[in-house]
């Protein structure tokens, strides 16, 4: 018999080609009468578009949103938040903006609104990341998760293929690990294989014509799906090896749950049947995952982000360090040995 919890997060979405003209109406709706607008550097004219957009409900533009947000950032931002007197935010660009904006929101408690413009799904999530000192702090907390979403496909455009690539993964990877997770509910299920039917079938249409508005909405529609199931649900060994490969080593986000996903699949696989049979990629989805990265031009292998061998022992000490869910229980030997084939570029098995 199924038996379950499911807590659905008060949020609302909007989704379409050309939905960012609906910002406006709903930063209006929502009270808010001085946003500040936060983006990365590279997005710094998106930002400043989207301002022009919201005309005189935005109070200003910051565009130094970086990865995995320094404390330095976010304490800048949280500065210019009450300097300006600003009573929300509005996030453009990945999950870098989307997460300064979630550190505003900590210290503030503003309402963040975002515009997600990569696949990472961070605007579906009440997780909050800060690091300081080289180390990551992550947590949940309601006041972090956005209260409305503009999903625009037509800004994720620009988007660069091996970027597009490597997010869809990313967000795929969301949805593997959903499906196993020990609060997964029917519809986490059903979010997780839809999700992963959309990015398959988008991401290849996307490598052969980056201007498809047609597969980038699908992308999109997939990455929200899978933004979902890791906002409901708790992530396992893949998360937990992603963490701390970007957190210790620095390597890049989205490149590094590319590399590492058909690994921790392939670990996990033999313990959840169900999700194997969930994912709709055959009966070896771990190697059909490694296949389609290997066909879009995604890199394989952890060396080629630049890892060192020697360090694999290093993240393996802290994976094993703090104990967390897994359907398959997790040894020194079956983390390094993992590790090991995913430096390499080795298929998984
Ligand atoms: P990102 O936000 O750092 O963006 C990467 C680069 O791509 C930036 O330079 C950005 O300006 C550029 N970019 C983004 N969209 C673009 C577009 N449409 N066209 C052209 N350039 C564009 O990368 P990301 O992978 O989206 O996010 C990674 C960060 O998000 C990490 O810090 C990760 O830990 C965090 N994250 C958090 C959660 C969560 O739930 N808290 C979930 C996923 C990711």
């Amino acid at each position: 018999m199924r038996s379950f919890t499911h807590t659905a997060l008060p949020m609302r979405v909007v989704f379409g080609p050309g939905s960012l003209a609906r910002l406006p109406e709903e930063v209006a709706a929502l009270g808010l009468t001085r946003v500040l607008v936060l983006c990365s550097p590279e997005q710094a004219a998106t930002g400043q578009l989207v301002a022009d957009a919201l005309g005189d409900r935005a109070a200003g533009v910051l565009a130094e949103a970086r990865m995995h947000v320094p404390v330095e950032v976010a304490h800048r931002a949280q500065a210019l938040a009450a300097e300006l007197g600003a009573d929300g935010c509005v996030a453009v660009g990945g999950g870098s903006a989307v997460g300064l904006g979630k550190a505003i929101a900590l210290e503030h408690g503003l309402p963040v609104l975002a515009v997600p413009t990569t696949y990472a799904g961070s605007e579906m999530t009440p997780v909050w990341g800060l690091t300081a000192d080289g180390v990551k702090k992550t947590g949940r907390d309601p006041r972090v998760l956005p209260v409305s979403v503009v999903y625009d496909p037509e800004l994720t455009l620009p988007l660069p293929v091996a970027m597009s690539v490597t997010s869809g993964m990313n967000a795929i990877a969301h949805a593997v690990e959903g499906l196993y997770a020990p609060d997964g509910t029917p519809i986490v299920s059903l979010m997780a294989a839809e999700g992963v039917r959309a990015l398959v079938s988008a991401l290849p249409r996307i490598a052969a014509e980056p201007a498809d508005l047609e597969a980038r909405g699908d992308a999109q529609y997939g990455a929200w799906l899978c933004g979902a199931v890791l906002g409901a649900t708790t992530m396992s060994l893949h998360h937990k090896l992603c963490h701390a490969l970007g957190g210790t080593l620095d390597l890049p986000h989205a490149p590094t749950h590319t590399v590492v996903l058909p690994h921790a699949l392939a670990f996990n696989a033999p313990a959840v049947p169900d999700a194997v049979g969930a994912l709709g990629l055959g009966a070896d989805p771990a190697r059909a995952l490694w296949d389609l990265a290997g066909e879009l031009g995604a890199p394989r292998s952890l060396a080629e982000l630049g890892m060192a061998e020697a360090d694999v022992d290093v993240v393996a000490d802290q994976v094993l360090a703090s104990p967390y869910a897994n359907p398959r229980p997790v040894t020194r030997d079956g983390v390094t040995a993992l590790l090991h084939r995913a430096w390499a570029g080795e298929p998984p098995t």
